[in-house]
């Protein structure tokens, strides 16, 4: 609170400094940012000296509701975990447990067994390991397997994932050689069989997972590399992005890659992501044969890259999920996109009511949700949205950001648009309060009827 203090009247002093301010009180009273007012006291400078407190005390990152219908949004923290893996992650934080400890021989363990048999169940691979994230799953394969030494890639792979996540750059920093073969939509079989020398490590396909190239193209079947790999004595490596244990096309959405799919087809090793498709906690997994998993967990790069405990809880608790075959039924991500479009439209229209009884009129229009996160570029499902119309949709967003639990939307022709597929069952109420509040102008900035 001293501090905060501190820092409160220091603000107000160099607002005073630089203003010259005439009316004294209003400088300092007046919040950071704000425009000196005239009713200004003291009372404010309280008010601005816990408001500073509650910005510090506040949990971070801080929870919000997203309604954007983007289900895997990267700047909202991707994959909500399910109940049973939030639990698993809490337990494994708050106590000790046999992370490094084998219990039956009471001598030190691994963390990297610990999810072994659930993965090699579930993918059909011989072996796997987990680092933090699929980042650090390609570039721990290509620094133990390819450094010094060619990489062949197809120029329609070069992928840049956001964040500044780019496969040749990574390459680079892997310490491997970038051998682009083939052109943007169109690489052949005979082109990475041309590029393969004494100097070939390894032949990587990177799936393209925020993209597609359509008309003219043409890319090898996995099939056909591997033969081609098995031929050359090469590995060939999968990395998958977002990778799925579950098959989407049951959603009405185009196949994307599935790991197990991968591993019959014959890749040495196949890296995926724990919270895009699995919907678990973030998290990077390399699945595929046993000799190239140990020379992996031999690497230095492994240990910088080890999971947390409490990830490997979560993602422990989420892969038992798929062994159970309740995945679509507990993994949040599942059940957004298995949600039924009658029961969307439904709860659209019952914030609609809700909304009206206070007085805020909002409509009820069809739309479409997407997957997001790198998967399944340009598919949709569809949805209900409830639209609040808006001469000023940037400024309603704002409001919305501000709310006690705020709330994101999407903009699209002057309406501020809510999808309720990605709006978690037990977020109703909260997103209505957030809602009235931004709407009836709380604070007198009359928002209302604007709508
Ligand atoms: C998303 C993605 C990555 C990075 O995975 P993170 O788990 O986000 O680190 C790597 N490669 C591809 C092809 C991806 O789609």
């Amino acid at each position: 609170m001293v501090e905060a203090a501190r820092q409160t009247l220091e603000a107000a002093r160099a607002r005073i400094l630089s203003a010259g301010a005439p009316d004294l009180e209003a400088a300092v009273a007046a919040p950071p940012g704000a425009e000196t007012r005239g009713d200004a006291g003291r009372a404010d400078l309280v008010e601005a000296v816990l408001a500073r407190l509650d910005r510090l005390l506040r949990p971070g990152p801080r929870p919000l509701i997203n309604a954007t219908g983007v289900l895997l949004h990267t700047n909202l923290g991707r994959a909500p975990v399910s109940r049973a893996a939030a639990e698993a992650m809490a337990r494994a934080a708050s106590g000790y447990s046999d992370l490094e400890y084998a219990l039956d021989s009471g001598s030190r363990g691994s963390r990297h067994d610990l999810l072994l048999p659930l993965i090699r169940q579930l993918t059909g691979a011989e072996a796997a390991l987990v680092v933090n994230n699929n980042a650090g799953a390609t570039l721990l394969m290509l620094s133990a397997l390819a450094l010094g030494r060619g990489v062949v890639v197809s120029r329609g792979e070069l992928v840049e994932i956001g964040g500044g996540y780019r496969i040749p750059e990574v390459m680079a920093a892997g310490g491997a050689r970038l051998v682009e073969v083939g052109t943007t939509n169109r690489t052949r079989i005979a082109d990475y069989a041309a590029a393969i020398d004494e100097t070939t490590a390894l032949l990587l396909r990177v799936h393209t997972s925020n993209y597609r190239i359509v008309g003219f193209t043409e890319a090898p079947r996995l099939e056909d590399l591997v033969a081609l790999a098995a031929e050359r004595g090469l590995p060939l490596v999968d990395d998958l992005g977002s990778g799925s244990l579950l098959d989407t096309a049951r959603f009405g959405l185009a196949s994307e890659p599935m790991v197990p799919h991968s591993i019959a087809a014959g890749a040495a090793l196949v890296s995926f992501s724990g919270d895009k498709l699995l919907g678990g906690p973030q998290a990077g997994i390399i699945v595929g044969r046993a000799d190239l998993v140990a020379r992996l967990r031999k690497h230095p790069l492994t240990r910088a890259m080890r999971p947390d405990k409490a990830s490997l809880a979560g993602l422990h608790a989420t892969l038992l999920h798929y062994a159970r075959g309740e995945a679509e039924r507990e993994v949040p991500l599942w059940r957004m996109l298995a949600a039924d479009p009658a029961d969307l439209a439904e709860r659209a229209a019952g914030w609609r009511a809700a909304l009206a009884e206070r007085g805020i009129r909002a409509r009820v229009e069809p739309g479409r949700s997407t997957v997001g996160g790198g998967s399944l570029p340009g598919e949709t499902l569809p949805t209900r949205l409830l639209a609040l119309d808006s001469a000023h949709p940037d400024a309603l967003a704002a409001r919305l950001r501000a709310a006690e639990m705020p709330l994101i939307g999407r903009i699209a022709e002057g309406a501020l648009l809510l999808d309720p597929r990605t709006v978690l069952p037990d977020e109703d109420a909260a997103l209505l309060e957030s809602l009235s509040w931004a709407l009836s102008g709380a604070d007198g900035s009359g928002a209302r009827g604007s709508a």
